[in-house]
């Protein structure tokens, strides 16, 4: 924290600059990309980027994000900790959450513990609650938008579509049809609707995705089948899946929370005082992270505006948080040149190993663990934040052998692939690292896209995947059939490397 407090003393803040690196790709969206940045003192935080010359069509989305999202402070709601436009780029800094994503934690088609998943849904009513009591609706709540913390505690995020719906006291009702159609409300497909309820189905669905995995339909609209059998109870339900999957005593809750009339539909107070809810706050499990901010020179960039922003508060290239944090991100080298500085040794046949133990899971749990000693200086509480991503395995294969497999896999899987690495041409003959786009349908006929990467690490090569496009849950399903089809040579063990080889070398 002194280099943080430093640059509140020094404007221009240069010094405090050079202390920060961008470590690796965290995300992608629709119009550009989350980095990792991680200082000196082993503090973290997000960027994420958007080229508005190459998006224009972002622009106003951008501006409208960046405004709703700097009204708020809550232990369940990703921080803003400040943005910078330059030129053409709009940079927006936000709490790192080290945790990955919900759908992370969601098994296909099984779902996972509902204590675990209780835990989770309260902490998300507690930031929708919050988000409706300032008058903000979300309006694109999924598994994909709710991140986690070091601690496990969930963080909505991507205000992207978010928009203020209750200002002064005065509501009014909503006419822009947007969302992710298998979580939107059936009203938002009629128009217009109000706010609130519409978040609400959006958290019902989510409920339905962590308890079983699985989404209950492709679209809350009368000629889905699916969507036509709940909202007209039919007998069979019981033995349709998902319903088919949950007690009664959740079920009568996803009736009160999926009510197709938005004016019966479950109010946020009443879900918590249902008995199955009720049980959750019982056993007391989470609770938010601290409030209290742990970056005080952003506090003011943070903290809630008495007023929404108006077009001059925007873009502020004067703030010396701003010019700091711009040139450490323009005074990066391409992140694709790898640099694997590792000082741990693997050996064949078996996944680097580190001390710091992780919980579930082993097999598929990534924890980036150590740093260059010289870059570094931060304490155990800093390598805990550090990357856990499940959608990533070694192999014991070489690089070529590998991409063979993967292009096997494939073409099983009748995925299309496309090999998109120039680190392929500048490390030849021996790439060090390789992307591959594969593409395909998902189930319910919509694209889904996903980047493998493929690097070496100290002779050991590690396949990362990422989604590109599409949906959470129908990602992991293709993660873990493409993991299935290269059983023969993925390592098992405990799945951990050196930040700073590995982090480097992600796009
Ligand atoms: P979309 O196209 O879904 O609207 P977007 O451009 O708004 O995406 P985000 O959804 O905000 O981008 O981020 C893309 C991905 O980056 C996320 O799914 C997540 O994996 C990662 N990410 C975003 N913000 C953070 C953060 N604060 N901490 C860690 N990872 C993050």
């Amino acid at each position: 924290m002194a280099r943080l407090s430093r640059m509140s003393q020094v404007p221009g803040g240069a010094e405090f600059v050079e202390g920060w690196n961008i470590i690796q790709t965290l995300g992608e969206g629709a119009f550009g990309d989350v980095k990792l940045l991680i200082s000196s003192d082993g503090e973290t935080v997000a960027m994420k980027t958007v080229d508005l010359m190459k998006h224009p069509e972002a622009v106003d989305n951008v501006r409208k994000e960046i405004c709703t999202h700097r009204m708020l402070v809550h232990p369940n709601v990703i921080k803003f900790l400040g943005q910078r436009k330059e030129n053409f780029i709009q940079y927006i800094f936000l709490e790192y959450a080290s945790g990955g994503e919900l759908f992370d934690r969601i098994e296909p088609d099984v779902g996972m513990e509902p204590v675990q998943a209780q835990k989770y849904f309260l902490q998300l009513l507690s930031g929708v609650e919050y988000l409706h009591g300032h008058g903000v609706a979300h309006r694109d709540l999924k598994p994909e938008n709710l991140l986690l913390d070091e601690s496990d505690n969930l963080k909505i995020s991507d205000f992207g579509m978010a928009t203020i719906f209750r200002h002064k006291g005065q509501e009014r009702t909503l006419e822009k049809r947007c969302g992710t159609l298998p979580y939107v409300a059936p009203e938002v497909l009629q128009k217009p609707y109000h706010a609130e309820p519409a978040d609400v189905w959006s958290c019902g669905i989510i409920l339905v995705a962590m308890l079983a995995g699985e989404l209950p339909w492709d679209y809350p609209g009368v000629d889905c089948q699916e969507y036509l059998d709940w909202k007209e109870s039919h007998k069979s339900l019981m033995n349709q899946r998902p319903w088919s999957k949950f007690d009664p005593i959740v079920f009568s809750l996803f009736r009160k929370i999926l009510q197709p009339l938005p004016s019966r539909r479950y109010k946020i107070c009443q879900i918590k005082e249902h008995p199955w809810m009720k049980k959750a706050k019982l056993r007391t499990l989470g609770g938010g992270s601290s409030e209290s901010s742990q970056w005080p020179f952003l506090h003011s960039e943070a903290s809630p505006p008495k007023r929404l922003m108006s077009e001059g508060d925007f873009a502020g290239s004067g703030s010396p948080m701003n010019g700091a944090m711009s040139r450490l991100a323009s005074s990066q080298p391409d992140p694709a040149v790898v640099h694997t500085r590792s000082p741990v040794k693997l050996c064949k046949n078996q996944a680097p190993v580190f001390s710091f133990s992780q919980p579930a899971q082993p097999d598929d749990m990534i924890l980036s663990t150590q740093m260059n000693a010289t870059q570094m200086t931060c304490s155990q509480n800093g390598f805990q934040k550090l990357v856990k991503r499940m959608t990533r395995f070694f192999v014991s294969t070489d690089m070529a052998e590998t991409l063979k497999r993967l292009d096997a896999a494939a073409e099983a899987l009748a995925y299309r692939s496309k090999v998109s690495s120039p680190g392929i041409v500048r490390l030849s003959p021996s790439p060090s690292l390789i992307h591959v786009t594969l593409s395909t349908m998902d189930r319910r006929k919509m694209p889904l896209a996903f980047k493998a990467t493929l690097m070496e690490l100290e002779g050991q090569i590690l396949v990362d995947l990422r989604l590109s496009r599409g949906d959470g849950l129908e990602f992991k399903r293709h993660f873990l059939s493409l993991k299935k089809q290269l059983a023969d040579i993925v390592v098992k063990g405990l799945v951990t490397w050196p930040l700073a080889a590995a982090t480097n070398t992600l796009p």
